[in-house]
C-alpha cells in the first residue's frame, strides 16, 4: 500500500555554506517525509541529522506495526520516534569532544488511516497546500517565535531590528537528555499537499512568495520545489535550503 500518491524534494548547501547539514527521507510506501536541519561545527551537524533520520526510519517504517497501530498508537509512536533519535544523537557525541553540543531541527510527517500525523522540534516547518491557502501548521520553536508569542514584538523585523536573531532555537534534538516533542494530527482532505522544510527556505523567501509559487506550480511538484530553491537562492541562499512537497493518498476515499 502507498501513502504518498507524488513528491519532490530538493536540498541545497546555499551560496555560503561550506557543507550541507541539512538531510531528508521520504517513503512512500511507508508515508514518511522527515526533514532535520542538523547545527554542530566540523562535521557534526551532517552527523546529527543523519543519525536523527536513520533513528526515525528505523522506528516507523517496520510492517508489523503498521498493520495494527491506530491513530492513538500512531501519535505515540512518532513522538516516541523523535525522543529516540534525541537519544542517539546523544550518545553519538558521547566520549566524542569533536562532536559535543550537536543538535538537529526535526519535521517529521507520517499519512497513513486518513490522516497527517505530524512531529516536530525547532524551526524546520510543515505547510499544508489546501485549495491556494498555504498554511503553515507547526510552531517554531525560536526565540523570536517566543517573542512574538508573548507580545514582546508584533513582527519578526521588529525583534530583528532590537537585535533578536532568527536562529535562536528554544528547542532541538540532541542538546539535553529529555526533548519535548510536539506531536499532532489531523485529517486528509482530498487534493491536500504538505510542504516540508528547513529555515534555509523560509528565511530568505517570505510565506506570499511560497505560496505564490506553489500555486503557479501546482500540481507539478518537481517544478514548485525547484523554482523555491532557486527562490531561496536568488534571495542570497544564507543557509541550507530543503524543501520536500508531498501529496498523500486519502484513504477510503
Ligand atoms: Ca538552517
Amino acid at each position: 500500500m502507498v501513502h504518498i500518491i507524488s513528491y519532490a524534494a530538493k536540498s541545497d548547501k546555499g551560496l555560503v555554506r561550506q557543507n550541507n547539514q541539512d538531510a531528508f527521507h521520504v517513503s512512500l510506501e511507508h508515508g514518511v517525509v522527515v526533514v532535520a536541519d542538523g547545527m554542530g561545527g566540523h562535521q557534526a551537524g551532517e552527523i546529527a541529522s543523519q543519525v536523527a533520520i536513520e533513528a526515525i526510519k528505523s522506528d516507523l517504517e517496520q510492517d508489523h506495526w503498521e498493520a495494527e497501530g491506530d491513530e492513538m498508537q500512531t501519535l505515540l509512536k512518532l513522538g516516541s520516534a523523535v525522543e529516540k533519535a534525541n537519544r542517539l544523537i546523544r550518545s553519538a557525541s558521547s566520549g566524542r569532544p569533536e562532536l559535543q553540543g550537536m543538535g538537529t531541527t526535526i519535521v517529521a510527517g507520517l499519512f497513513r488511516l486518513g490522516r497527517v500525523f505530524l512531529a516536530h522540534v525547532g524551526d524546520s516547518r510543515i505547510y499544508r497546500l489546501r485549495g491556494n491557502k498555504l498554511q503553515q501548521i507547526t510552531n517554531d520553536h525560536s526565540l523570536v517565535q517566543q517573542l512574538l508569542d508573548a507580545g514582546t514584538f508584533k513582527t519578526e523585523q521588529e525583534a530583528a531590528q532590537a537585535g533578536i536573531g532568527s536562529n535562536v532555537l528554544t528547542r532541538a534534538l540532541g542538546i539535553e537528555d529529555q526533548v519535548e516533542v510536539d506531536v499532532t494530527d489531523e485529517l486528509l482532505e482530498a487534493g491536500d499537499v504538505f510542504l516540508f522544510c528547513s529555515d534555509g527556505l523560509t528565511s530568505m523567501l517570505p510565506d506570499n512568495d511560497i505560496e505564490r509559487l506553489v500555486n503557479h506550480y501546482y500540481p507539478d511538484l518537481e517544478a514548485a520545489v525547484e523554482r523555491l530553491v532557486v527562490g531561496a537562492l536568488s534571495s542570497g541562499g544564507l543557509d541550507n535550503i530543503t524543501v520536500v512537497m508531498a501529496q498523500p493518498e486519502i484513504e477510503g476515499k
